[in-house]
């Protein structure tokens, strides 16, 4: 199978750092950002200066254009991870779409053995995916009322309308800053909006952005 790694020449970076400038989080895009596939995206969580803990949100596959030859599919260009695996706290998915979850029995090597988490629907595919490849690797199931402590980060879920059951955005806190996922985009974000008033500073406005609030 033909692979094409995404290069990260658009990489947006969103970096907030504490009143004291001692720690910082940063958020950005594996898979590039713009379109709508190959969603994977990197929280790190850093302590003066040192690179402490990261949480991985989706790991999807895009397909190929036209003049991709030999390209079956295209998945994040992970190599960033190289070398950080030590870091990595796990990784979460959002919803079952191969654009979410496909590029998991191609990448999880580079992950390595983290705990992994998904929606119902979604820990169901991506556990096929890995049976697939006959990994023992497993994704665990989360309910919706659930909260994740993963590292210095908190993940809870916020049910989406979208075109496979079991969707959700995240909101993700870490030490400093809390954002919220934007994989989704539906009339419940507004939903979001009204539960955290202070919700309106965007940090990535494209479909596949995530906001800090
Ligand atoms: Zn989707």
């Amino acid at each position: 199978m033909g692979f094409f790694r995404k290069k990260q020449h658009a990489r947006k970076v969103f970096l907030g750092s504490s009143a004291s400038g001692k720690d910082s989080v940063r958020v950005f895009p594996l898979g590039g950002i713009g379109n709508v596939t190959k969603n994977m995206f990197v929280y790190e969580y850093r302590y003066d200066g040192t690179l402490r803990d990261i949480l991985l949100v989706d790991c999807g596959v895009g397909f190929p254009e036209p003049d991709m030859y030999g390209v079956d599919l295209v998945i994040p260009d992970v190599r960033y991870l190289e070398g950080k695996k030590d870091k990595i706290r796990g990784l979460v998915f959002t919803h079952g779409h191969d654009d979410h979850i496909g590029g998991i029995p191609y990448l999880l090597p580079n992950i390595g053995n983290v705990p992994m988490w998904g929606t119902n629907l979604a820990a169901a595919f991506a556990n096929i995916k890995l049976r697939e490849i006959r990994s023992q690797a497993k994704v665990q199931p989360v309910d919706f009322d659930r909260i994740l402590r993963i590292g210095p980060f908190t993940v809870s879920f916020i049910r989406m309308t979208h075109s496979v059951p079991d969707t959700a955005n995240l909101v993700i806190r870490s030490p400093i800053e809390r954002f919220t996922t934007e994989a989704i985009l539906s009339l419940t974000s507004i939903r979001l909006t009204e539960r955290y008033p202070n919700s309106g500073k965007s940090m990535m406005p494209d479909e596949t952005g995530c906001s800090a609030f």
